[in-house]
């Protein structure tokens, strides 16, 4: 089975403040994006990795990877306008022969290889996608603009999903050329009757959006 991952590494993070796109943020001595790279490198579940950069720093994506010694890196393209469009872009460079594509936020950089393992195992049981999650804890209102409480929802049966998201490389592809945005893969996939298939994520998963997010998972390194 050849699994290829896309890392989509193209958001620009403009809630963290900085002159550089978020992949390129500082976590620890190295750029966000070297801890995904690395991580989805080593995994032996893994066969290929896509790189989508953020438009213009295709060069300094292929060096790091290259300073990695990332040899399964088989390509780097500029990511679009939104999350949907880059994996678009990714899924571009991804070949006919491809099995299973893995798609990964680089926002979310401590990235567990048993969670790699999770959500690619229910594959063979026909499922269109596999995405990991948390059930949500907390309790949840809908809040009006001025700060007022509209309603509480009921958190039953809610899950927050993370990425890395796992499908046959078909479903996959035929989803995303329907042209739909989306702040995920699955979601995609559900809007064409995908059936799809929800695993225990991580909470390591955090997803990089504030620099309070940075420290916090720098302080998990
Ligand atoms: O912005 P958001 O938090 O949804 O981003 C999730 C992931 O998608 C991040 O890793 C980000 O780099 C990526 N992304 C992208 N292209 C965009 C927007 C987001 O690759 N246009």
């Amino acid at each position: 089975m050849s699994v290829w991952a896309i890392l989509v590494a193209a958001g620009r993070g403009e809630r963290l403040g900085l002159d550089q796109p978020k992949a390129f943020a500082k976590l620890g001595e190295d750029p966000l994006l070297a801890e995904p790279l690395r991580r989805l490198e080593e995994s032996e579940w893994v066969d290929a990795i896509v790189i989508v950069s953020p438009p213009g720093w295709e060069e300094p994506a292929i060096l790091l990877a290259e300073e990695l010694g990332c040899g399964k890196v088989s390509a780097c393209v500029p990511g679009g306008a939104t999350r949907a469009d880059s994996v678009r872009a990714g899924l571009a460079e991804v070949p006919a022969d491809a099995v299973v594509v893995l798609v990964h936020d680089a926002a979310r950089p401590l990235l567990p290889d048993e969670v790699i393992e999770r959500v690619l195992a229910p594959l063979s049981e026909g499922w269109d996608g596999v995405v990991p999650g948390l059930p949500v804890a907390d309790t949840l209102k809908r809040v009006d603009g001025d700060g007022a409480v509209a309603e509480t929802v009921s958190r039953d049966g809610l899950w927050a999903v993370q990425t890395p998201q796992a499908f046959p490389a078909g479903v996959l592809r035929a989803a995303a050329a329907d042209g739909r945005d989306g702040t995920d893969c699955a979601s995609l996939v559900e809007a064409r009757g995908g059936r799809v298939k929800v695993v225990q994520g991580d909470p390591r998963l955090l997803k990089v959006t504030t620099a309070d997010d940075l420290a916090k998972i720098a302080s998990w390194l």
